[in-house]
C-alpha cells in the first residue's frame, strides 16, 4: 500500500501562514517553499539561528549562496 509523500500529514500553519510544516508519521517535517520539499525539523536539513529554525531548508541556502559567489 502506497501513499504519497505528505498524503497522512497533519498541516500547521505557523506565524500568519508563512511558514508551512505538516506533522507526519516521521515528526515534525517543515515545507520548503523554494524546493516545495517537506523535510524533518532537523539541523540537518533546516539552518538554526538564533532567531530560531530557517524556512528554507540547507540545500536551498547552500544554492543560492553559490549561484551569489558566481555572480560576482
Ligand atoms: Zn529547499
Amino acid at each position: 500500500m502506497r501513499e504519497e509523500a505528505g498524503a497522512r500529514a497533519t498541516w500547521r500553519r505557523v506565524m500568519g501562514g508563512f511558514r508551512r510544516m505538516a506533522l507526519t508519521e516521521l515528526g515534525d517535517e517543515q515545507l520548503c517553499p523554494s524546493c516545495g520539499q517537506l523535510w524533518p525539523m532537523d539541523r540537518e536539513f533546516f539552518a538554526v539561528t538564533r532567531s530560531g529554525i530557517s524556512y528554507e531548508c540547507k540545500a536551498c541556502i547552500e544554492e543560492r549562496r553559490a549561484a551569489h559567489r558566481t555572480d560576482s
